[in-house]
């Protein structure tokens, strides 16, 4: 019987019937999925949390505001867009300023060597537009996030999630396609998508987090990052 992994897989199981999980194969050879995709949140684990930085650089206090003082995202946003405005902001000045930002400390080394071992894929609450600098600095690796809205004149009116639990449902999807994920973040709103991947890693993550999902292994620094990459993955993987 082939391990429940491979059957999540798929990976050369000619005598599988794709659809049905409680297929069997034939041949009684335990097949491992050769190909396992690393899932990353982005602010908080290569970068620094996009808006407190840029609030820092730009000394707009009201723009530190996150979900924690105002839970609702909308309001949040709305709220967030409204002092760009106040202070003339349009898109290519943030753009500037967050380009002045850099990847937090040994973020790019540690993409760069997920890379040569895993697929990888960031899976961030930001933006395209307002992550774009910072993307560049870690060599573009492939982003799934969210869109902003602006006019002619280069303001931004507007923002477009990409989806409801973007980041669960991403997973979902590689999933679907037999891939085995292992999966990164640090915070509340990464906790969705730890739980739906095959092993999930806080990293950074305060303390309130850690207790609250201790299901998850904790660690804060790259080197122990990468540790716990090793040890979720299926296939024999060294420094
Ligand atoms: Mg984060």
């Amino acid at each position: 019987m082939v391990s429940k992994s491979a059957l999540r897989c798929g990976f050369g199981l000619e005598s599988l019937e794709f659809g049905n999980p409680f297929a069997r194969s034939t041949n009684n050879t335990k097949m491992e999925c050769l190909v396992e995709i690393a899932c990353l949140d982005l602010e908080g684990v290569l970068v620094p949390e996009i808006w407190i930085a840029f609030a820092e650089k730009t000394g707009i206090e009201a723009l530190r505001a996150t979900t924690r003082d105002i839970p609702d995202y909308d309001v949040l946003m709305k709220q967030r867009l409204r002092i760009l405005d106040e202070h003339g902001l349009k898109l290519a000045d943030i753009q500037a300023v967050i380009a002045t930002l850099k990847p937090l400390d040994g973020a790019v080394e540690f993409v760069n060597w997920l890379r040569e071992r895993f697929q990888v894929v960031i899976l961030s609450d930001t933006f395209y537009e307002f992550s774009q600098p910072l993307m560049r600095q870690l060599g573009f690796p492939t982003l799934l996030c969210h869109r902003l809205i602006t006019d002619e004149t280069d303001r931004v009116v507007s923002y477009q999630l990409r989806q409801k639990d973007p980041k669960r449902q991403s997973v979902l999807a590689f999933k679907s396609l037999y891939y085995r994920v292992i999966a990164a973040g640090d915070s509340y709103n990464d906790t969705s998508m730890l739980g739906e991947a095959d092993q999930g890693i806080l990293f950074h993550a305060p303390d309130n987090v850690i207790r609250e999902f201790p299901q998850f292994p904790a660690v804060h620094t790259f080197e122990a990052l990468k540790q716990e990459f090793i040890k979720a993955s299926n296939r024999s993987l060294s420094l």
